[in-house]
């Protein structure tokens, strides 16, 4: 459980919570500063889900639909949180949790037994795919230990993708659904417009993302939920949930961001939502003539790509010039394949 939610749980000295006027106020709303009961609090984040989910029209009736489902608080929440909808509303979506198994050691192993234990809490059936199944025998582990640990999000991030459109594929789901939280949002936004990445920033706000080379579309129903709110929710309803982070700590670039978002958040709680409301309505310049993306399939494995070889194929390849150089030399990691592999990563964006 994470220490920031504590300020929120102190008990309150306010006679009557401030949207039932009835009972007593058991914490202060980090996205509002209100302060509220707890079952105004679980009314006000399920309903707001629920407002996301239909202003966006993001499922229809019949519908299956994957929940990226990693075993951590926001995945965990979310789950939780569709299936108390999917049946107040009655959304007549089926929901199946989709797991991957990058093979981490002291982390994914763990966060997998919390996500076999959700299957049966939420009675929702459970799909694993796993890098090494997917990816000639390589684990995450087996990546960091040739190429070190610096990149490896790179490699993790490409890798993951096309292994959640892999499993998608494997159930006939066309729609996976991600735990991405408003601080997640807030935090691309900031590291796009860092970057002067103008093509991201004016993305990465969508709450339905279909990238050209995935037959798969990717939605947020978490988009506005704050961090602190979500863990707020799994403490009250004691939801099960794995809170270890990755032994393979992120980017510095994001961890700065995040950082910076979370002082932001300290001196004006509405900065998170400001930033994810900015980035939406952001008008940018597109460049005349762009070239429409052609689509094709990777001469390699066969799947969707926009390039004559996918993202992981290019990983892969450099991945397994590494092994063979250290089958052949002994020890040695071969440095031209890096440099070669870089090279060809540059001609690629992710
Ligand atoms: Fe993968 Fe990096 Fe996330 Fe770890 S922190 S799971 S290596 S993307
Ligand atoms: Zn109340």
């Amino acid at each position: 459980m994470s220490g920031r939610s504590t300020e929120s749980i102190r008990p309150l000295s306010s006679a009557t919570c401030e949207l039932c006027h009835i009972r007593k106020p058991s914490l202060r709303r980090p996205k509002t500063g209100q302060k509220i009961c707890q079952p105004c609090f679980f009314h006000v984040f399920e309903t707001e889900i629920h407002n996301t989910i239909t202003s966006a029209n993001l499922f229809f009736r019949g519908e299956r639909v994957a929940i990226g489902a990693s075993g951590g608080k926001d995945s965990t929440v979310l789950a939780h949180v569709l299936k108390v909808l999917n049946e107040r509303y009655d959304y007549g979506v089926g929901f199946v949790l989709l797991s991957i198994d990058e093979g981490i050691k002291g982390y994914r192993d763990d966060s997998l037994k919390t996500v076999k234990r959700n299957k049966d809490q939420y009675a929702m059936p459970l799909e694993i795919v796993s890098y090494k199944e997917l990816y000639d025998d390589w684990s995450m582990d087996d990546i960091v230990a040739q190429i070190g640990n610096r990149n490896n999000c790179t490699y993790c991030g490409v890798f993951r993708r096309q292994a959640l459109d892999r499993g998608a594929q494997k159930l006939g789901i066309k729609h996976v659904v991600t735990g991405h939280n408003a601080d997640d949002m807030a935090e691309t936004v900031l590291m796009n417009l860092l970057r002067g990445d103008t093509a991201r920033l004016d993305r990465c706000t969508e709450i339905v993302t279909q990238s050209t080379d995935s037959p798969v579309k990717r939605s947020k129903p978490l988009k506005y939920a704050y961090e602190k709110e979500i863990v707020l929710y799994a403490h009250y309803k004691k939801l099960d949930y794995f809170s270890t982070e990755c032994v393979y700590s992120p980017e510095a670039f994001r961890g700065t961001a995040r950082a910076l978002i979370k002082n932001l958040e300290t001196v004006r709680p509405s900065a998170i939502i400001d930033i994810i409301r900015s980035g939406e309505t952001f008008t940018l310049e597109r460049k005349r003539g762009t070239v429409a993306t052609k689509l094709g399939t990777c001469e390699r494995c066969g799947y969707i790509s926009s390039n004559r070889i996918c993202k992981a194929c290019v990983l892969l390849e450099g991945l397994n010039a590494g092994r063979a150089a250290v089958q052949v030399n002994g020890s040695e990691y071969e440095p031209h394949e890096g440099a070669a592999l870089h090279k060809r990563l540059e001609h690629l964006s992710f």
